[in-house]
């Protein structure tokens, strides 16, 4: 167990979390720390475990310098993607490294509050159990398909609409806190994001965003949600409801939303929408049967696929005259609908004010169908980088003993 702390030990771990390994003087280029400050810092770390020095090369010319490198199984979170039909986790190590993986489908209806938390548990009991016995787990981060207030004490986040899940005002951040309390008998937080935005943050630093100004993720599931960055800040708004473009009205005439509304975008696009289009079953078919039905010869699949690449293409060019970005990054099922219909959704976005739909690039996210779950990850590491020897201090096996 170590002491460290402070601003400059949080910046030097922020630092190697993103990049991984980099020398002494990269290392202080990037904090803005000084030469003595970053060498008594890193002594400590290293004294620490968390970090390790080697000799290198570090590409620059004149003397050599040393590497510093995160050792990826001194402190670990677990990220969680909570789907309707899916639980899918990952453990993160410091540095980046995914060092677990960890999925579980389960039949769509079950989203009593009580029920999720339980297979988060029992899912995060089982992991546990995977890992080698020295890894110890910092945090949790779960990604759900819902609003959650940004300005809340994240352990204790409430979530205000669900429509996925018929969530309204849940306390699912003290409803899971508590029940990994009553299992693993520690205080390993629980820290919970909207799927969207946490796509949208790992694409961002890890994947298709790395080098845009202003991006936005969609990620394409029942639902449709939206994470907006620009500059590096990610949108929020004043309560945590920006971004929300599954819920922009598409068509006044459309079908009722989950939500409420009438004709939302989510009601042209969802993956149900496409599949029962296509006289499917979307209980047991996904976009990849539509795809192949298409394929095969079959018109009413290959006019379903059209008219949502179409409705994808023109929704986007309203997201595009909105926040002007250089990068939309297609999540999901719209990702697999990109890529076989990429020209049907392009030709819509003539119709935004600049006219050049050159201006924007249209992507699969890089992090392929990570994206969500490793922004899961990675929201519970921030917290952890934050305060990092109360990390260190919560962290735990997560064994039951
Ligand atoms: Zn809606």
């Amino acid at each position: 167990v170590t002491t460290v702390d402070g601003p400059g030990v949080t910046r030097v771990l922020r630092a190697l979390h993103a990049a991984g390994s980099m020398s002494r003087s990269e290392l202080g280029s990037t904090t803005g720390l000084n030469r003595s400050t970053v060498a008594s810092l890193v002594n400590e770390l290293v004294q620490a475990g968390i970090v390790e020095e080697g000799s290198g090369s570090s590409g620059t010319v004149g003397r050599p310098s040393l590497t510093v490198s995160a050792v990826p199984d001194s402190l670990a979170v677990i990220g969680w993607d909570l789907r309707v039909d899916s639980s899918t986790a990952v453990v993160e190590g410091f540095g980046g490294r995914i060092l677990h993986r960890w999925r579980k489908e389960h039949r769509r209806g079950s989203t009593d509050p009580y029920e999720v938390a339980a297979r988060v548990v029992t899912g995060s009991s089982q992991i546990a159990e995977e890992l080698p016995d020295h890894v110890i787990v910092a945090g949790i981060g779960c990604a759900m398909p819902g609003v959650i207030d940004p300005g809340g004490d994240p352990p204790r986040s409430t979530i205000h609409r669900a429509p996925s899940l018929g969530w309204v005002d849940v306390p699912f951040g003290v409803i899971l806190g508590e029940a990994m309390r009553e299992r693993f008998g520690s205080h390993v937080p629980v820290i919970l994001g909207n799927d969207a935005k946490l796509g949208a943050m790992a694409e961002w630093t890890r994947g298709a965003g790395r080098n845009s100004r202003a991006m936005v993720f969609i990620s394409g599931d029942v639902g449709i949600g939206g994470g907006v960055i620009v500059e590096g800040e990610l949108l929020t708004g004043a309560s945590g409801y920006a971004g929300e473009i599954g819920h922009m009205r598409f068509d006044p005439d459309g079908p009722v939303c989950r939500c409420g509304a009438r004709g939302c975008w989510e009601t042209a696009i969802g993956i149900n929408t496409i599949v029962r289009s296509a006289h499917l079953d979307p209980v047991t078919a996904g976009l990849v049967d539509v795809v192949r039905a298409a394929s095969a010869g079959d018109g009413v699949a290959a006019q379903a696929l059209a008219e949502a690449a179409r409705a994808v293409g023109q929704g986007l060019a309203s997201v595009v005259n909105l926040v002007n970005p250089d990068t939309v990054v297609l999540g999901g099922h719209l990702a697999e609908l990109l890529g076989n219909y990429r020209h049907t959704i392009i030709e819509e976005l003539r119709f935004t004010l600049s006219r050049d739909s050159t201006m924007v690039r249209l992507v699969e996210p890089e992090l392929g169908p990570d994206s969500i779950v490793i922004g899961a990850a990675e929201l519970a590491f921030d917290r952890a980088l934050s305060t990092p020897a109360r990390a260190l201090a919560e962290a735990a096996s997560l064994r039951s003993e």
